[in-house]
């Protein structure tokens, strides 16, 4: 039986070196990899040449346990893969009658007729298992080969079909060659750097390998997967569990805002929900980005009743009714204004509770008092208002202020939701 837990991704198509595409069947195999527990070592890509596949496949297995290779198993004289796999195994190659007979009717539901260069996608390699592909002519396949205790895996480049073929044949194919069961959960936390995150928790993420727990970060988030491999799921589970238990009662415990959580705004929708209670929002520097991520989610409309998008300082006194002295006296990006703007939209459309963001998304508009990166959060209920000042750093694009800015929103709504903080 295989034992894998290292793989190489190694991508086949001179398109890619020539960057006519971008390889994201590499980071589909990467990531639903990782969930699997398995570790990508290396990514490579070479053109559709044999004698360069072969020594990428040597190289790659000489690494890892896994190889699973995308593209070069089409009709043409170019798709080269499972050949050079084959040559490197020193397997011979023969028809495969049922792969024929599913060409055959692919083209007959067409209505074409079978070229020979068809029929060379149904050859497999002495003793491969055919991963079926229902989205296309070429099978996938896979190799393991006893002798080296090695998997190669080989699936098809459109990855239309790669990531169909690899949720249905890859998945069980990788569980059933397992005599272990991987079990993973992720830690969704806000307000705090992945550094901060690993500096904090640095003992529980280095003392075992199994659970692991792996850090990524995405726009202002971290998240952990935490990992564990374990003869059955129940025991797998449980080590998972304990491992995040040790997290939240560590120093990051209070930036957690779920486990297997989605996002932030699914999480706040849901408390929302559970509690049944309303919201709304009033929004400048996002310009609709909150009610867009809010909205996103099924079930926002028993919860999510408007948004204003009061981008101007005349919007800002027509809809939402921010006083014209507030905004004179302490301009648009003021605590005083976000905490009106939030104010104006509860009051208008009479929700529980109203967020609203208010900044200098840059590139250009900073000033000494509001530099780039400079944003208000408003929040405004019935027991009172609150804001909090964010000071992003001015080198950040203005795509992430925004997305930062609605999280950061976000995130406020769901504490008071949650009845964290008071306001
Ligand atoms: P086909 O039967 O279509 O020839 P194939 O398995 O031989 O399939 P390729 O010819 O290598 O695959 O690629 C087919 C198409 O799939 C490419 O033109 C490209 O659009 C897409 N593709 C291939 N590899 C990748 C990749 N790594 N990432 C994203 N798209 C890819
Ligand atoms: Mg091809």
């Amino acid at each position: 039986m295989a034992t894998i837990t290292t793989a190489e991704i190694l991508c086949v198509g001179t398109e890619l070196l020539l960057g006519d595409i971008v390889n994201t069947n590499a980071a589909f195999l990467s990531k639903r990899l990782a969930e699997l527990g398995i570790c990508v070592y290396r990514h490579t890509s070479v053109g559709d040449n044999p004698q360069r596949l072969k020594a990428a496949l040597a190289s790659a297995l000489a690494e890892a346990d896994l190889v699973i290779t995308s593209g070069g198993l089409g009709p043409t004289y170019d798709d080269l893969t499972k050949e050079t796999v084959a040559e490197f195994f020193g397997r011979p190659m023969s028809m495969h009658e049922p792969s024929l007979e599913k060409i055959r009717n692919y083209f007959a539901a067409t209505g074409r007729a079978i070229t020979k260069n068809n029929e060379k996608q149904a050859m497999m390699p002495e003793g491969a298992t055919v991963l079926e592909n229902n989205y296309g002519t070429a099978p996938a396949l896979a190799i393991y080969d006893e002798k080296s205790n090695k998997t190669v895996i080989m699936l098809p480049g459109p990855p239309g079909e790669l990531t169909k073929v690899f949720n249905e044949q890859v998945v069980p194919y990788l569980k059933n060659s397992s005599d272990s069961v991987i079990v993973s959960k992720n830690i969704y936390i806000f307000g705090i750097g992945e550094s901060a995150v690993e500096e904090k928790i640095k003992d529980i993420m280095t003392s075992s390998a199994n659970p692991s727990v792996a850090p990524y970060c995405k726009e202002g988030e971290v998240r952990l997967r935490v990992t564990a491999k374990a003869k059955d799921e129940y025991t797998a589970a449980q080590m998972c569990d304990s491992t995040i238990q040790r997290i939240y009662d560590s120093e990051v415990g209070e930036y957690i805002y779920g486990t297997d959580a989605d996002s932030l705004e699914s999480t706040l929708v849901k408390a929302l929900s559970e509690k049944g209670l309303t919201i709304c929002c009033a929004e400048s520097l996002t310009g609709g980005l909150i009610g867009e991520r809010i909205t996103t989610i099924s079930g926002s409309s028993q919860v999510f009743k408007g948004g204003f998008i009061t981008y101007t300082n005349e919007a800002k006194e027509a809809l939402v009714g921010v006083s014209h002295s507030t905004l004179e006296a302490y301009s648009a990006v003021s605590s005083q204004t976000a905490m009106e703007m939030a104010r104006g939209a509860r009051i208008a459309l009479g929700t529980d509770i109203a967020i609203s963001a208010t900044g200098i998304a840059g590139p250009s508009g900073g000033t000494p008092e509001a530099p780039v990166g400079t944003v208000f959060i408003g929040l405004s209920t019935k027991n009172g208002e609150s804001y909090k000042r964010l000071s992003l750093s001015s080198s950040r694009s203005r795509e992430y202020i925004r997305i930062v800015s609605a999280s950061n929103a976000i995130h406020m709504a769901l504490k008071v939701t949650k009845g964290l903080t008071d306001n």
